[in-house]
């Protein structure tokens, strides 16, 4: 019986134990991150005065337990801590002095997706060689704006253009990555979203949005995927009082879940909630908002959460 427990733990079925990819949760508040500069409300600063604790910018990161591979999904400017985070994971592993990670997937050009990249540049990490997968567009952007140009000329960075809906497999093919354009304001790149699969089972990753179109459906999003991360800035149009919130874009969580409402509980459970600008209620675990959230059978993403891909 001991002998045969001992054959067990060293056969390859105990072994499939192990996740294809894990996918940890580094961030989950808009661009500004939390406290945001110059607000002085109570979701930024507590009554004596002093801030409130420190929530990270969305951003995940995919980690591959069999090989010790890593992947950044945005480079946020809370990119030093979020790395720090990941460190701690027992699956990570660093690739070399040089590279924090294997290479870093861009959803687009806004302050809080991208510009964490500073810290990979001469002044910081100097990083060595380190892949960024971004959209043509964003990729000459980086080519030929500074600062960023000048990761590039100095190797830190090399930036990749993946093609929308031509997936690029990474790591012997343990992990694949496909890209899809959806409408968000597009001054310097345009934006995609990502779908993450290993294992057999698939994510997305989708913080910004404008709108839910016919394209890019949260239901059909959470019909055909084991996990969806989606934009969450706003809960709903009475969240910042005086604002004609109407004319300002992204689905708010509570259209989103009215979208999903009927489907079957177990697939409103592939849903969380990411990007929740600061004023949002529901970054308050207890919160009203959040509550209803919850209650409705959907989470907000938890800085510190981890999703198992391919169990
Ligand atoms: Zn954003
Ligand atoms: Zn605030
Ligand atoms: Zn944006």
């Amino acid at each position: 019986m001991f002998f045969g427990l001992l054959l067990l733990l060293g056969s390859p079925y105990f072994a499939a134990a192990e996740p294809a990819a894990e996918v940890v949760v580094l961030g989950n508040v808009q661009d500004a991150g939390l406290p945001q500069l110059g607000c002085e409300r109570r979701c930024c600063v507590r009554e004596d005065g002093a801030p409130q604790s420190r929530r990270f910018t969305a951003s995940i990161a995919v980690v591959l337990p069999a090989s010790g591979r890593s992947f950044l999904f945005d480079a946020t400017p809370d990119v030093r801590e979020q790395i720090a985070l990941l460190s701690r994971r027992p699956s990570y592993q660093r690739p070399n002095a040089r590279r924090p990670v294997d290479g870093v997937f861009l959803t687009h050009a806004h302050m809080g997706h991208y510009t964490g990249l500073m810290h990979f540049g001469f002044e910081a990490m100097a990083t060595r060689d380190l892949p960024v997968y971004c959209s043509e567009r964003f990729a000459s952007y980086l080519r030929e704006n500074g600062p960023w140009s000048q990761l590039v000329s100095m190797s830190n960075i090399v930036p990749t253009a993946m093609m929308p809906g031509e997936p690029l497999s990474l790591s012997d093919e343990v992990l694949r990555v496909t890209s899809f354009l959806v409408p968000h304001r597009d001054e310097y790149s345009d934006t995609v979203g990502y779908r993450i699969e290993a294992g057999g089972e698939s994510l997305i990753f989708l913080p910004d949005i404008d709108r839910w179109t016919e394209d890019i459906d949260v239901r059909r999003l959470v019909e055909e995927n084991d996990h969806v991360l989606v934009d969450a800035t706003f809960y709903s149009n009475d969240e910042l009082p005086g604002r004609d919130l109407a004319a300002i874009p992204h689905p708010r969580i509570v259209d989103t879940m009215a979208c999903l409402a009927d489907l079957p509980a177990e697939r409103r459970a592939r849903l969380r909630f990411t990007h929740l600008n600061h004023s949002n209620p529901a970054l308050q675990p207890g919160s009203e908002s959040r509550r209803a959230i919850e209650a409705a059978g959907f989470r907000v993403a938890e800085t510190g959460d981890v999703i198992r891909l391919g169990r």
